[in-house]
């Protein structure tokens, strides 16, 4: 990625983006059978960008009856591994050739800072396509421990109609989470991108037609959740769901899949994830640095938001004092200024999902220590960072996610006391761990219920890591990793008698 640019700069790209609004159905653009439109609008002004085409039941049969006819023609799913991988190393390139555009689309729709679309998520997108497509060409099957008289060959295929349902807080991140694995194993895609951030996605299935991936293997239909996605977990034809997005919608996609054809279905759900600090964490100063990231990185608008820092008595009036000259950093305005690193809240539905649990943490009797009201700049949606003291564990801050940049210190008398609070959720997607201990980073993090747990960092690892939750964070696979091929293929034993 080269230098940022200016705000001025960044304003007059975003006021020159051929903005994509249709549906990309079989390598082409297309309105919604219905005629049907939806808003997107930039919670950064209030402003419309586009009507967006709203999909539903009729366009979701054309999708999945193309991607099934195109992935039962074998184009794609056929096509020898090391030329898949090629065509998608191709995909890579194009979205790093267009990536500030896609940087300013993205953040434009979403709010994201434009510094953290440029430096962030643009790069672990193309990465994260990269990865997947080295990986095409180079994964084995096995040969079964069946004697000699047989051979039990054990072969992975592709399932065919892979359908993704996705979020809004990371929608080019997200989209390549599940296209790598899913292109790389060689099915075709249909995606429903949250309503509120349609765009990136779009583009991005235009620019994998130009890479050579064929009409028909990446369709995007941009709609409501109860219309195109609703649509996606009923049909007969789709294999898989992998969907990431809220436990509550995540249910609907296990009732879909036992009411139609028992498709598979990967759910990457909430969280309410604990930073802990034992008292023996001596480097504070860096804990600190992390924790803040950690609740207010994406405005807080990230499935392993740290919302519960669990600290230990010993050394929390000294972490308080760090954390709060920490926030200082973390200045909030326009998103497409490249000095901010906090932009707008996503929607006014999520907005006012922010201020009901800051009122409520205030209700019940929680300290503000920092922030606490909104931030008023023209008609845009923006929350200061919100630190609260005084938690309890059984407060509603403590307890549900919030999915904004606001979080909790909850006390602890002793360590053991600060792993209960921490697995004391229904959540189990992340938990990061300060000590400067060997054993007890060891023994805490096996003891911490959560699919990643970091040390003495924020981290939710790396693309070549397993990602996903315990408990009500997730259900059925993980997404990055080798492990991610798993959600779209299924395995099949081809037995052979030798004994003749
Ligand atoms: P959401 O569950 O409201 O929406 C997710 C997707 O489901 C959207 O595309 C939406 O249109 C669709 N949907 C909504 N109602 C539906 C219905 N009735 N039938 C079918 N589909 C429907 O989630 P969100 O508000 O977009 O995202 C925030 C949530 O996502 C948070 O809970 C967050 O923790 C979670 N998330 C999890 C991860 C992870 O990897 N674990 C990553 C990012 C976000």
């Amino acid at each position: 990625m080269s230098e940022l640019l200016t705000l001025s700069e960044y304003r007059d790209l975003a006021g020159d983006l051929n903005l994509p609004v249709q549906a990309y159905i079989n390598g082409q653009f297309v309105p919604a059978l219905s005629g049907n439109t939806m808003s997107t609008v930039n919670p950064a002004t209030g402003a419309e960008i586009a009507q967006i085409a709203a999909c539903n039941q009729d366009d979701v049969n054309v999708a999945v009856a193309n991607a099934k006819a195109t992935f039962e023609a074998g184009e794609w799913a056929d096509m020898h591994p090391s030329e898949r991988k090629k065509i998608m190393l191709k995909f890579a390139d194009l979205i790093s050739q267009n990536s500030r555009e896609l940087a300013v689309m993205e953040s434009l729709e979403s709010g994201k800072p434009i510094r953290e679309c440029e430096l962030t998520d643009l790069p672990e997108t193309i990465h994260c396509i990269e990865w997947h497509a080295e990986a095409a060409d180079k994964m084995y099957d096995q040969l079964s421990p069946s004697g000699n008289d047989a051979v039990g060959l054990i072969v992975r295929e592709p399932l065919g109609v892979v359908a993704c349902v996705l979020p809004w807080n990371f929608p080019l991140m997200m989209v390549a989470w599940k296209l790598g694995p899913a292109l790389a194993t060689g099915n075709s895609v249909v995606i429903k991108p949250a309503e509120q951030t349609s765009m990136t996605t779009l583009r991005l299935a235009e620019l994998a037609l130009e890479a050579g991936i064929p009409a028909g293997v990446m369709n995007v239909l941009p709609g409501y959740g109860h219309e195109a996605g609703q649509a996606l977990g009923l049909h007969d034809d789709v294999q898989v769901v992998s969907f990431t997005g809220s436990t509550e919608i995540g249910r609907k996609f296990l009732e879909f899949s036992a009411q139609s054809n028992l498709k598979k279905i990967v759910l990457e759900c909430g969280g309410k994830n604990p930073s802990v600090v034992l008292a023996d964490a001596d480097n504070l100063e860096s804990a600190a640095q992390h924790i803040v990231y950690a609740a207010l990185w994406n405005m807080g608008q990230n499935c392993t938001a740290n919302s519960r820092v669990i600290v230990h008595k010993d050394v929390k009036a000294e972490l308080t004092a760090k954390i709060l000259q920490a926030m200082e950093e973390w200045q909030t305005g326009d998103p497409l200024d490249p000095a901010n690193a906090l932009g707008a809240i996503v929607s006014r539905e999520q907005y006012d999902q922010i201020c009901h649990y800051i009122s409520k943490g205030k209700a019940e009797g929680a300290t503000v220590l920092a922030g606490g009201e909104p931030v008023v700049i023209g008609d845009g949606l923006f929350v200061a960072p919100t630190l609260f003291d005084d938690v309890t564990p059984d407060m509603t801050i403590a307890r549900e996610e919030i999915f904004g940049p606001v979080f909790a210190i909850i006390t602890a008398d002793s360590d053991e006391q600060a792993l209960a609070i921490a697995n004391d959720t229904c959540y189990g997607l992340q938990a990061s761990l300060y000590t400067s201990s060997g054993v007890n980073a060891q023994r805490y993090a096996r003891k911490l219920q959560a699919g990643t747990v970091s040390v003495n960092c924020y981290a939710e690892g790396d693309i070549s890591t397993p990602f996903g939750g315990y408990k009500l964070s997730g259900f059925g696979g993980r997404d990055n990793s080798l492990q991610a091929h798993d959600q779209y293929t299924e395995t099949k034993t081809i037995w052979l008698d030798l004994s003749e």
